[in-house]
């Protein structure tokens, strides 16, 4: 289905997707259709979960007919209808005081007893058993909507805020949870419902029927309620959400509010948002309450209508005392699934939006080009690289214009150019991160598209600006979980390029914990730990985005050191911003307005007085020493 979603039609839905806000739809059938999707390898422990409601709504139903049928009618009265249904629960009285020896009063409470001891033991079961359906269910779907999103490529997350796909994704699914807990809750009432319903027919039709006329007027009246409190829950979450950006805005720009002597005036902003939060909660009080008062009202009208009918009957001798208590015992199970379906409605309905926005997100197959007859590498390439008329945008505008040019085997390559040059991108394409036109790039003669990206990046090491740190120890840091190296080789990797300096340094060494984005690192340490990274998996090529931040000098030998053994015998095409790394570089490519406009060494380039010369003169002018001095 997505498959045909074209380009500019994907694009128009993930924005739909992502910001739409839950406004609540209908129900829709396809949704609840694939959520089964989720639940189908657990059907085995949700049909046992239903299996027990089943059981639990039997024995709930039998209660009341063992008190008026086998109690009232046969004990106490002494006048048992056998023409009227008694469900075996007589037989089943006799049968236990003609084992026992007991007086039938007491059988009867046993039975009584051991019923309502199951009845209540199934339910709970019940519970969990469905509660364990679906959070398995909801697990496998986060699985799958997390392994979807790794899959998805950077195009896709230039357009779309991640973090509005994570906390969709949260919410969405807590919200599905909500929905299938909540259908749960439906199961739990309408079994029960139903099975009352055939017991009452075939005790009294025509008191059944009377009591079927209420159900449209209950349900009539549930719809119109809740459709009020629909709106006035929206009116509340507005107001929430309008306190919370307010109050965010406010303590964040403390010091401006109170340069511009602001806090009055924002204090009575704030206090009428609050005031309408507070009007819109009390109107959603007395609609609950009042709602709660009319139900309980009407269940008590249905109870006397009942007593005045059945107890007119019951003195005509047309059924029995016992059928009409028997009636208002089921007046509740009754009433309770139309209550229940009203608590449950908005919950079900804005469920269904988190559900269409889970599904979208799921549908969305946008991904990298794979090769469909892929390359075979031999176990080390030389590491030649070639760019062969390349051009390249993101979106209809070129960042990267015709550019040709060969990096030999062990070259060095410094890249150079004005900001916006298209620097950094031409580093993307060679992780893959982006797809090109077939033929543009070459890895040791091979088009770089007929290699699977994974195969791609693990023989092109590249190191971003922005080194990435995972929550998880130092080690774990370097290691990513590749198989491949060992944690001799980490440590060892880490020792080349210095950074086991500051390692063995910190209290746990190796070990120690790293915490998300890094803080408890330097930026020059965050450089050293990126060097490890990269020299542990070993790669044959090295393309290197050279971080900009300022790092005092004595580190700034450590890295300019560490660069040196990690480009040792490797390919390496660089990002300098440095001078001091420009000189370890064989030659120096001047990318401006994404082409190439010179490509040589420090001294031919600087012969030539043309970009590179400018740059030199205007970048690198306070660095005292140049390349070849
Ligand atoms: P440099 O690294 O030389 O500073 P970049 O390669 O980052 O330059 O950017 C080159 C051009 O491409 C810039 O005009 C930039 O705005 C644009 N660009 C960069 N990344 C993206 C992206 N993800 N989506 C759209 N345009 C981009």
């Amino acid at each position: 289905m997505s498959d045909s979603i074209t380009e500019g039609n994907s694009r128009k839905l993930d924005h739909s997707i992502f910001d739409a806000d839950i406004h609540g739809q209908s129900m829709n059938m396809v949704y609840l259709v694939r959520i089964f999707n989720w639940i189908g390898p657990h059907k085995k422990l949700a049909l046992f979960s239903i299996s027990l409601v089943i059981s639990a709504s039997i024995l709930a139903v039998l209660l009341p007919v063992v008190i008026s049928r086998v109690v009232i009618d046969g004990i106490i009265v002494g006048e048992p209808d056998l023409l009227l249904p008694d469900f075996g629960m007589n037989a089943l009285n006799d049968w236990l005081a003609g084992l026992t020896g007991w007086q039938s009063i007491f059988s009867a409470c046993t039975i009584f007893g051991v019923f309502i001891i199951c009845c209540h033991t199934f339910y709970h079961l019940h519970r969990i058993t469905f509660a364990r359906t679906v959070l398995h269910s909801l697990r496998d779907m986060r699985l799958d909507l997390f392994s979807h999103m790794e899959h998805r490529p950077s195009s896709f997350y230039d357009r779309v805020a991640v973090g509005r796909i994570m906390t969709r994704i949260t919410n969405d699914v807590q919200a599905l949870f909500e929905l299938l807990m909540g259908l749960g809750m439906l199961i739990g009432e309408f079994v029960p419902f139903f099975i009352a319903l055939v017991f009452m027919l075939a005790i009294d039709v025509k008191l059944t029927l009377y009591l079927l006329m209420a159900i449209p007027i209950f349900a009539v009246i549930t719809y119109f309620f809740r459709m009020t409190t629909r709106r006035v829950y929206r009116q509340i979450r507005n107001t929430v959400s309008q306190l919370n950006q307010n109050l965010q805005e406010n303590l964040s720009g403390m010091q401006v509010v109170q340069l511009s002597n602001r806090e009055d005036k924002n204090l009575s902003v704030y206090r009428d948002i609050n005031k309408d939060n507070q009007a819109h909660e009390i109107h959603a009080i007395y609609l609950e309450t009042g709602y709660g008062a009319f139900m309980d009202n009407m269940v008590n009208m249905a109870l006397a209508v009942i007593i005045w009918f059945g107890g007119g009957s019951a003195m005509q001798d047309a059924i029995s005392l016992g059928s009409v208590i028997l009636f208002t015992q089921f007046v509740d199970m009754f009433i309770r699934p139309i209550r229940v379906l009203g608590m449950q409605y908005n919950v079900l309905f804005r469920a269904m939006a988190s559900a269409e926005r889970i599904f979208q997100a799921l549908d969305w197959h946008e991904q990298i080009k794979e090769p469909k007859h892929p390359a075979i590498l031999p176990e080390r390439i030389k590491g030649k690289l070639e760019f062969r008329n390349l051009s390249f945008g993101y979106d209809s505008q070129q960042v990267l214009n015709d550019v040709s040019f060969t990096v030999q085997p062990g070259e060095k390559l410094a890249v150079v150019g004005p900001t916006g040059s298209g620097k950094s991108t031409l580093i993307r394409l060679l992780g893959r991160f982006y797809d090109f036109n077939d033929e543009t790039i070459f890895l040791d003669d091979i088009d770089l598209n007929t290699i699977p990206s994974h195969e791609v990046r693990s023989r092109i090491g590249v190191v971003l600006q922005d080194f990435h740190i995972f929550s998880g120890s130092i080690l774990d840091n370097i290691m990513l979980g590749n198989p491949g190296i060992t944690r001799q080789k980490a440590i060892d990797a880490a020792k080349i390029v210095h950074a086991n300096r500051f390692i063995e340094a910190l209290p746990m060494g190796y070990d120690e914990p790293l915490v998300e984005r890094g803080q408890n690192l330097s930026q020059g340490e965050r450089q050293l730990l990126a060097f490890a990274r990269v020299l542990a998996a070993d790669p044959e090529i090295l393309v290197l985005d050279e971080a900009t931040a300022s790092i005092d000098t004595e580190t700034e030998q450590l890295i300019q050191d560490a660069l040196k053994q990690i480009m040792q015998h490797r390919t390496s095409i660089l990002i300098a911003h440095r001078l001091q790394t420009i000189a370890e570089a064989d030659r120096i490519l001047v990318l401006k307005h994404g082409a190439l406009k010179e490509l040589g060494s420090h001294d031919e380039l600087m012969a030539l007085k043309g970009v590179y010369y400018t740059l030199n003169q205007l970048q690198f002018q306070d660095v005292s020493t140049s390349p070849g001095e």
